[in-house]
């Protein structure tokens, strides 16, 4: 008996009332939640069919497969494994759903589920969730529930747009040219960009294998915009890098943040990765736990320790450049060129028409 698993709603089960894919998040999301019924949640008795298979004395020729041999390298990464683990992490998110909506963008707090990786690897149900978030009519799990939706946005979105994997969603960016410095990617592989904010989450990403969901499109968005590096050279390094990776999920996130994605009314989004930083990491505290050598920076200093005076630096014991990398681009200036990039391709997508 084949069972549906990994997502509530699969392939062609959530069309348009023209019958056609969606492409745009929102009104995907008001026919899911329109489609959703009890049926959809309900509990599947895995046990009964797995002791079937066992009684068939099959099992024996299909022995668990070795890490190695379904393509993954040893890690020495730290997660709590397994269906216990995925329930201790959903037991702790309960207690916190509440304040979902109010503490998810803040990298220093607790406030989203950790369970992108169970998720990922099918140790929690995306039935036992749903159930319980639909249930409940709090602002903290409302919000929570459409992000289980995007997750199936994007997961049907590339079901029905395969290309994807290999180009822009857009046509007008599949062209363009990029600058792709290696010396830049590797600084920002490694987390030595000079823009703290930046660092951490790359540092977060290298040291844990798992980045919070804003660092991800800050992190993002500098490559694509500041860096001015092609999106899929990210995108191949998050897939490296991420326990949680996830086909649909990073691509779509990607395609999000270098704008050549499925957002029809999508702005040309430019995150100021200063403004990011002291908006959602004010006391920066996160920057503290992955770049030690600014904890003596103040505050007011943190998102931007190139700024703060000479003396400053001589007080804290502290040499630009030495310590900590000078940044290796001016974000006013990478902005302005981000910007005259996209300004051409808006022009050319509107001569094609
Ligand atoms: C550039 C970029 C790359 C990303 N790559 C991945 C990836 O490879 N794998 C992955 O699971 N998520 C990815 N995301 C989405 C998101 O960042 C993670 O799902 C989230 O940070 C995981 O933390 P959490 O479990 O606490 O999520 P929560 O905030 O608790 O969300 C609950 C679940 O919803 C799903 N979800 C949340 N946000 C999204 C989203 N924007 N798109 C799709 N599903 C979402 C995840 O399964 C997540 O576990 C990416 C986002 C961006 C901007």
């Amino acid at each position: 008996m084949l069972v549906k698993d990994q997502v509530i709603f699969a392939k062609n089960e959530i069309l348009s009332q023209k019958g056609e894919p969606f492409t745009v998040f929102t009104p995907y999301k008001n026919a899911w939640l329109k489609a959703l019924t009890d049926a959809n949640t309900q509990f599947y008795d895995v046990d009964h069919y797995q002791n079937k298979w066992l009684s068939l004395d099959v099992s024996a020729n299909y022995a668990m497969p070795t890490l190695s041999q379904i393509g993954f390298d040893e890690q020495t990464l730290v997660v709590a494994t397994g269906e216990a683990g995925a329930q201790l992490a959903w037991q702790d998110f309960q207690n916190r759903i509440h304040n979902y909506a109010a503490k998810r963008d803040f990298p220093a707090i607790k406030g989203g589920s950790y369970l992108s990786v169970h998720l990922r690897f099918g140790t929690i149900s995306i039935r036992q969730l749903v159930a319980h978030a639909s249930m409940d009519s709090t602002i903290g799990a409302m919000t929570w529930l459409s992000e289980l939706i995007w997750r199936e946005f994007y997961m049907q979105f590339l079901y029905h747009h395969p290309n994807v994997v290999h180009e822009a969603y857009k046509a007008a960016w599949r062209d363009q040219p990029w600058s792709n410095d290696p010396t830049w990617f590797n600084a920002w592989c490694s987390g030595q960009t000079g823009y703290p904010i930046v660092d951490a989450a790359m540092r977060q990403l290298n040291q844990t294998g798992f980045m919070h969901n804003r660092l991800r499109m800050i992190a993002a968005a500098f490559l694509v915009k500041d860096l001015d590096i092609n999106w899929q050279w990210g995108e191949r390094y998050f897939a490296q890098q991420l326990l949680d990776f996830d086909l649909s999920a990073n691509n779509g996130g990607w395609q999000w943040a270098a704008s050549t994605g499925c957002d029809a009314a999508q702005p040309f989004r430019i995150f100021n990765p200063i403004l990011q930083s002291e908006r959602f990491d004010p006391q920066g505290k996160f920057i503290c736990k992955y770049i030690p050598e600014l904890q003596k920076f103040e505050q007011n200093f943190i998102h931007t320790p190139w700024l703060a005076p000479e003396s400053y630096h001589q007080l804290i014991g502290f040499s630009l450049g030495v310590d900590y990398p000078i940044p290796i681009v001016d974000h006013s200036v990478a902005r302005q060129k981000a910007l005259d990039k996209y300004s051409k391709i808006k022009a050319l997508t509107e001569r094609n028409k």
